[in-house]
Protein backbone atom coordinates (compact mmCIF):
# COMPACT_ATOMS: atom_id res chain seq x y z
CA UNK A 1 0.00 0.00 0.00
CA UNK A 2 0.81 3.70 -0.70
CA UNK A 3 2.20 5.79 1.57
CA UNK A 4 -0.05 8.86 2.13
CA UNK A 5 1.75 11.82 2.33
CA UNK A 6 -0.14 14.55 4.37
CA UNK A 7 -0.40 17.50 2.81
CA UNK A 8 -2.30 18.76 6.12
CA UNK A 9 0.70 18.17 8.72
CA UNK A 10 2.93 19.65 6.03
CA UNK A 11 1.26 23.03 5.45
CA UNK A 12 0.35 23.28 9.29
CA UNK A 13 4.37 23.25 9.68
CA UNK A 14 4.78 25.45 6.69
CA UNK A 15 2.41 27.89 8.11
CA UNK A 16 4.08 27.68 11.44
CA UNK A 17 7.35 28.62 9.95
CA UNK A 18 5.88 31.24 7.75
CA UNK A 19 4.23 33.02 11.55
CA UNK A 20 7.79 32.89 12.35
CA UNK A 21 9.19 34.85 9.35
CA UNK A 22 5.90 37.10 9.92
CA UNK A 23 6.81 37.74 13.79
CA UNK A 24 10.89 38.70 12.91
CA UNK A 25 9.58 41.07 9.97
CA UNK A 26 7.93 42.81 12.38
CA UNK A 27 9.91 42.66 14.95
CA UNK A 28 13.28 43.62 12.83
CA UNK A 29 11.96 45.53 10.15
CA UNK A 30 8.96 47.36 11.82
CA UNK A 31 6.89 46.10 8.64
CA UNK A 32 3.63 43.67 9.09
CA UNK A 33 3.40 42.16 5.93
CA UNK A 34 -0.06 42.57 4.05
CA UNK A 35 -2.05 40.60 1.66
CA UNK A 36 -4.75 42.73 -0.69
CA UNK A 37 -7.45 40.08 -1.87
CA UNK A 38 -9.73 41.11 -4.88
CA UNK A 39 -13.07 38.73 -5.40
CA UNK A 40 -15.31 39.92 -8.16
CA UNK A 41 -18.86 38.55 -8.34
CA UNK A 42 -20.44 35.92 -6.03
CA UNK A 43 -19.00 32.75 -7.47
CA UNK A 44 -19.45 30.28 -4.45
CA UNK A 45 -16.51 28.11 -4.66
CA UNK A 46 -14.29 31.68 -5.05
CA UNK A 47 -15.85 32.55 -1.90
CA UNK A 48 -14.66 29.94 -0.32
CA UNK A 49 -10.98 29.74 -1.38
CA UNK A 50 -11.22 33.25 -0.63
CA UNK A 51 -12.33 32.85 3.32
CA UNK A 52 -9.41 30.19 3.56
CA UNK A 53 -7.09 32.40 2.41
CA UNK A 54 -7.65 35.22 4.77
CA UNK A 55 -8.05 32.18 7.36
CA UNK A 56 -4.81 31.79 7.17
CA UNK A 57 -3.69 34.86 7.00
CA UNK A 58 -4.82 35.32 10.83
CA UNK A 59 -2.91 32.28 11.44
CA UNK A 60 0.38 33.47 10.48
CA UNK A 61 -0.20 37.02 11.21
CA UNK A 62 -0.25 38.16 7.79
CA UNK A 63 -2.40 41.59 7.51
CA UNK A 64 -5.47 40.90 5.02
CA UNK A 65 -7.60 43.48 2.99
CA UNK A 66 -10.29 42.32 1.40
CA UNK A 67 -11.80 44.15 -2.04
CA UNK A 68 -15.12 42.78 -2.91
CA UNK A 69 -16.52 44.00 -5.71
CA UNK A 70 -20.19 43.84 -7.53
CA UNK A 71 -20.40 41.24 -10.43
CA UNK A 72 -20.69 44.46 -12.61
CA UNK A 73 -17.80 45.84 -11.90
CA UNK A 74 -15.99 47.12 -15.08
CA UNK A 75 -12.33 46.25 -16.62
CA UNK A 76 -11.36 50.28 -16.25
CA UNK A 77 -12.59 50.01 -12.20
CA UNK A 78 -10.23 46.99 -11.60
CA UNK A 79 -7.42 47.57 -13.21
CA UNK A 80 -7.78 50.99 -11.33
CA UNK A 81 -7.93 49.19 -8.03
CA UNK A 82 -5.04 47.05 -8.75
CA UNK A 83 -3.60 49.89 -9.76
CA UNK A 84 -3.70 51.58 -6.33
CA UNK A 85 -2.86 48.52 -4.59
CA UNK A 86 0.47 49.21 -6.38
CA UNK A 87 0.93 52.32 -4.90
CA UNK A 88 -0.01 51.10 -1.74
CA UNK A 89 3.07 50.54 0.08
CA UNK A 90 1.39 48.46 3.17
CA UNK A 91 0.25 46.29 0.64
CA UNK A 92 3.15 43.51 -0.40
CA UNK A 93 0.85 40.72 -1.99
CA UNK A 94 -1.85 40.91 -4.52
CA UNK A 95 -4.25 38.37 -5.45
CA UNK A 96 -7.17 38.44 -7.45
CA UNK A 97 -9.20 35.42 -7.14
CA UNK A 98 -10.07 33.77 -10.73
CA UNK A 99 -12.38 33.40 -12.40
CA UNK A 100 -13.53 36.48 -13.18
CA UNK A 101 -16.82 37.35 -14.73
CA UNK A 102 -17.22 36.51 -18.23
CA UNK A 103 -17.58 40.33 -18.95
CA UNK A 104 -13.57 41.01 -17.62
CA UNK A 105 -10.36 39.85 -19.33
CA UNK A 106 -8.14 38.07 -16.82
CA UNK A 107 -4.85 38.63 -18.32
CA UNK A 108 -4.53 42.65 -18.23
CA UNK A 109 -5.32 42.29 -14.61
CA UNK A 110 -2.83 39.82 -14.14
CA UNK A 111 -0.15 41.60 -16.21
CA UNK A 112 -0.86 44.77 -14.19
CA UNK A 113 0.15 43.65 -10.67
CA UNK A 114 3.43 44.77 -9.77
CA UNK A 115 5.82 41.70 -10.26
CA UNK A 116 6.83 42.35 -6.59
CA UNK A 117 3.61 41.95 -5.09
CA UNK A 118 2.49 38.94 -7.58
CA UNK A 119 2.08 36.58 -4.82
CA UNK A 120 0.44 34.20 -7.17
CA UNK A 121 3.27 34.02 -9.44
CA UNK A 122 1.22 34.60 -12.98
CA UNK A 123 2.61 37.84 -13.63
CA UNK A 124 5.07 37.42 -17.37
CA UNK A 125 7.58 38.87 -15.37
CA UNK A 126 7.46 36.05 -12.50
CA UNK A 127 6.45 33.59 -15.11
CA UNK A 128 9.83 34.25 -17.49
CA UNK A 129 12.24 33.99 -14.50
CA UNK A 130 10.71 30.15 -13.87
CA UNK A 131 11.58 29.78 -17.32
CA UNK A 132 15.33 30.98 -16.89
CA UNK A 133 16.97 31.69 -13.67
CA UNK A 134 13.94 31.88 -10.94
CA UNK A 135 14.44 33.89 -8.03
CA UNK A 136 10.94 35.02 -8.68
CA UNK A 137 7.49 34.61 -7.18
CA UNK A 138 6.29 30.76 -7.81
CA UNK A 139 2.30 30.05 -8.15
CA UNK A 140 1.29 28.83 -5.33
CA UNK A 141 0.29 25.03 -6.36
CA UNK A 142 3.15 24.21 -8.23
CA UNK A 143 5.12 25.26 -5.32
CA UNK A 144 3.01 22.96 -3.27
CA UNK A 145 3.33 19.73 -5.65
CA UNK A 146 7.07 20.27 -5.32
CA UNK A 147 7.02 20.41 -1.37
CA UNK A 148 4.82 17.36 -1.10
CA UNK A 149 7.36 15.61 -3.76
CA UNK A 150 10.65 16.84 -1.87
CA UNK A 151 8.81 15.18 1.21
CA UNK A 152 9.31 11.63 -0.83
CA UNK A 153 11.65 11.85 -3.41
CA UNK A 154 15.27 12.63 -2.10
CA UNK A 155 17.05 12.89 -5.97
CA UNK A 156 15.11 13.68 -8.73
CA UNK A 157 18.14 13.48 -11.04
CA UNK A 158 17.12 11.36 -14.31
CA UNK A 159 13.58 10.50 -12.76
CA UNK A 160 10.68 10.20 -15.62
CA UNK A 161 7.98 12.72 -14.56
CA UNK A 162 4.19 13.06 -16.54
CA UNK A 163 2.37 16.33 -15.87
CA UNK A 164 -1.12 16.13 -16.89
CA UNK A 165 -2.73 19.36 -17.90
CA UNK A 166 -0.96 22.51 -19.64
CA UNK A 167 -2.89 24.82 -17.64
CA UNK A 168 -0.82 28.06 -16.97
CA UNK A 169 -1.40 28.09 -13.18
CA UNK A 170 -0.78 24.06 -12.92
CA UNK A 171 0.40 22.15 -15.75
CA UNK A 172 3.09 23.88 -17.01
CA UNK A 173 4.47 25.56 -14.15
CA UNK A 174 5.14 22.34 -12.40
CA UNK A 175 6.68 20.99 -15.67
CA UNK A 176 9.01 23.68 -15.67
CA UNK A 177 10.26 23.04 -11.23
CA UNK A 178 10.66 19.06 -12.21
CA UNK A 179 12.70 20.22 -15.08
CA UNK A 180 14.40 22.24 -13.06
CA UNK A 181 15.40 19.51 -11.15
CA UNK A 182 16.58 17.43 -13.74
CA UNK A 183 13.72 15.20 -14.26
CA UNK A 184 12.72 14.14 -17.73
CA UNK A 185 9.20 15.69 -18.37
CA UNK A 186 6.31 14.76 -20.80
CA UNK A 187 3.39 17.56 -20.10
CA UNK A 188 0.55 15.62 -21.47
CA UNK A 189 -2.81 17.21 -21.85
CA UNK A 190 -6.56 16.14 -23.63
CA UNK A 191 -5.62 15.63 -27.17
CA UNK A 192 -2.68 13.34 -25.54
CA UNK A 193 -2.30 10.03 -27.35
CA UNK A 194 -1.72 6.58 -25.48
CA UNK A 195 -1.67 8.72 -22.25
CA UNK A 196 -2.37 5.23 -20.19
CA UNK A 197 1.57 4.15 -21.58
CA UNK A 198 3.10 7.62 -21.02
CA UNK A 199 2.04 7.40 -17.45
CA UNK A 200 3.11 3.31 -17.25
CA UNK A 201 7.30 4.51 -17.59
CA UNK A 202 6.54 7.86 -15.23
CA UNK A 203 8.39 7.82 -11.56
CA UNK A 204 6.43 11.01 -11.40
CA UNK A 205 3.18 11.71 -11.74
CA UNK A 206 1.61 15.04 -11.06
CA UNK A 207 -2.50 15.26 -12.71
CA UNK A 208 -3.97 18.41 -13.02
CA UNK A 209 -6.65 17.60 -15.50
CA UNK A 210 -10.23 18.33 -13.27
CA UNK A 211 -11.44 14.77 -14.42
CA UNK A 212 -12.39 12.60 -11.54
CA UNK A 213 -10.57 9.09 -11.67
CA UNK A 214 -8.56 10.31 -14.92
CA UNK A 215 -5.51 7.85 -13.56
CA UNK A 216 -6.50 4.39 -12.72
CA UNK A 217 -4.61 2.05 -10.69
CA UNK A 218 -2.81 -0.14 -13.34
CA UNK A 219 -1.12 3.09 -14.97
CA UNK A 220 0.69 3.38 -12.08
CA UNK A 221 4.31 2.00 -12.12
CA UNK A 222 4.95 0.30 -9.19
CA UNK A 223 7.05 2.56 -6.68
CA UNK A 224 5.65 5.74 -8.52
CA UNK A 225 4.97 8.92 -6.42
CA UNK A 226 1.79 10.58 -7.38
CA UNK A 227 0.58 14.41 -6.52
CA UNK A 228 -3.20 14.64 -7.17
CA UNK A 229 -4.05 18.32 -7.82
CA UNK A 230 -7.54 17.57 -8.98
CA UNK A 231 -10.48 19.03 -7.38
CA UNK A 232 -13.70 17.40 -8.95
CA UNK A 233 -17.66 17.37 -7.23
CA UNK A 234 -18.92 13.86 -7.60
CA UNK A 235 -22.52 12.44 -5.92
CA UNK A 236 -22.11 8.93 -4.81
CA UNK A 237 -24.44 6.18 -4.50
CA UNK A 238 -25.79 7.71 -1.60
CA UNK A 239 -26.66 10.99 -3.16
CA UNK A 240 -23.83 13.12 -1.09
CA UNK A 241 -21.26 15.40 -2.76
CA UNK A 242 -17.96 14.58 -2.08
CA UNK A 243 -14.68 16.06 -3.13
CA UNK A 244 -12.56 13.51 -5.15
CA UNK A 245 -9.07 14.24 -7.26
CA UNK A 246 -8.08 13.02 -10.46
CA UNK A 247 -6.73 9.46 -9.45
CA UNK A 248 -8.98 6.37 -8.51
CA UNK A 249 -8.42 4.31 -5.36
CA UNK A 250 -6.73 1.49 -7.12
CA UNK A 251 -3.12 3.61 -7.46
CA UNK A 252 -2.09 3.15 -3.76
CA UNK A 253 -1.82 -0.55 -4.29
CA UNK A 254 1.10 0.20 -7.24
CA UNK A 255 2.21 3.39 -6.22
CA UNK A 256 5.02 4.19 -2.86
CA UNK A 257 3.40 7.35 -2.34
CA UNK A 258 0.33 9.40 -3.41
CA UNK A 259 -0.98 12.38 -2.62
CA UNK A 260 -5.17 12.46 -1.05
CA UNK A 261 -7.91 14.91 -1.81
CA UNK A 262 -8.64 16.39 0.16
CA UNK A 263 -5.35 16.97 2.34
CA UNK A 264 -2.79 16.83 0.11
CA UNK A 265 -2.44 19.60 -2.65
CA UNK A 266 -5.25 22.06 -1.50
CA UNK A 267 -3.65 22.94 1.85
CA UNK A 268 -0.67 23.51 0.48
CA UNK A 269 -1.88 25.97 -1.88
CA UNK A 270 -2.73 28.16 0.76
CA UNK A 271 0.07 27.66 2.70
CA UNK A 272 2.60 28.39 -0.32
CA UNK A 273 0.33 31.55 -1.00
CA UNK A 274 1.20 32.98 2.68
CA UNK A 275 5.19 32.15 2.00
CA UNK A 276 4.88 33.86 -0.81
CA UNK A 277 3.35 36.79 0.96
CA UNK A 278 6.01 37.01 3.79
CA UNK A 279 8.77 36.72 0.94
CA UNK A 280 6.81 39.61 -1.02
CA UNK A 281 6.79 41.49 2.24
CA UNK A 282 10.91 40.71 3.17
CA UNK A 283 11.84 41.71 -0.52
CA UNK A 284 10.13 45.02 0.39
CA UNK A 285 11.91 45.60 3.48
CA UNK A 286 15.16 44.73 1.81
CA UNK A 287 14.36 46.86 -1.27
CA UNK A 288 14.00 49.83 1.60
CA UNK A 289 16.80 49.36 3.77
CA UNK A 290 18.66 49.54 0.12
CA UNK A 291 16.65 52.58 -0.74
CA UNK A 292 17.15 54.49 2.61
CA UNK A 293 20.59 53.01 3.32
P1 LIG B 1 -7.61 23.70 -16.63
O1 LIG B 1 -9.02 23.33 -16.98
O2 LIG B 1 -7.12 25.06 -16.88
O3 LIG B 1 -6.64 22.66 -17.35
C1 LIG B 1 -6.90 21.29 -17.37
C2 LIG B 1 -5.84 20.63 -18.21
O4 LIG B 1 -6.06 19.23 -18.15
C3 LIG B 1 -5.89 21.03 -19.69
O5 LIG B 1 -4.57 21.25 -20.15
C4 LIG B 1 -6.51 19.81 -20.39
O6 LIG B 1 -5.98 19.64 -21.70
C5 LIG B 1 -6.07 18.68 -19.47
N1 LIG B 1 -7.04 17.57 -19.46
C6 LIG B 1 -8.34 17.64 -19.18
N2 LIG B 1 -8.90 16.41 -19.30
C7 LIG B 1 -7.91 15.57 -19.66
C8 LIG B 1 -7.86 14.19 -19.97
N3 LIG B 1 -8.95 13.42 -19.93
N4 LIG B 1 -6.66 13.66 -20.32
C9 LIG B 1 -5.54 14.44 -20.36
N5 LIG B 1 -5.53 15.76 -20.09
C10 LIG B 1 -6.71 16.31 -19.75
O7 LIG B 1 -7.48 23.29 -15.09
P2 LIG B 1 -6.46 23.77 -13.93
O8 LIG B 1 -6.82 25.13 -13.51
O9 LIG B 1 -5.06 23.45 -14.30
O10 LIG B 1 -6.92 22.77 -12.77
C11 LIG B 1 -6.87 21.37 -12.94
C12 LIG B 1 -7.51 20.70 -11.75
O11 LIG B 1 -6.76 21.05 -10.58
C13 LIG B 1 -8.94 21.14 -11.46
O12 LIG B 1 -9.64 20.05 -10.92
C14 LIG B 1 -8.77 22.22 -10.42
O13 LIG B 1 -9.93 22.37 -9.60
C15 LIG B 1 -7.62 21.67 -9.64
N6 LIG B 1 -6.81 22.69 -8.92
C16 LIG B 1 -6.53 22.41 -7.63
C17 LIG B 1 -5.76 23.31 -6.92
C18 LIG B 1 -5.45 22.99 -5.48
O14 LIG B 1 -5.01 23.85 -4.77
N7 LIG B 1 -5.62 21.74 -5.06
C19 LIG B 1 -5.28 24.47 -7.51
C20 LIG B 1 -5.55 24.69 -8.86
C21 LIG B 1 -6.33 23.78 -9.56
Amino acid sequence: MANIIDGRAMAGRLLDSVANNVCELRARHGLHPALAVVLIGDDPASDIYVRNKLKACKKVGIASREHRLPATTTQRDLMALVDALNRDGDVHGILVQLPLPKHLDAQPVLDAIAPEKDVDGFHPVNVGRLTTAGGGLVPCTPLGCMMLLDSVIPDFRGLDAVVIGKSNIVGKPVALLLLERECTVTVTHIETRNLADIVRKADIVVVAAGHAGLVRGSWVKPGATVIDVGINRVVDASGKTRIVGDTCFGAMDHAAAVTPVPGGVGPMTIACLMANTARAAQMAAMARECEYG
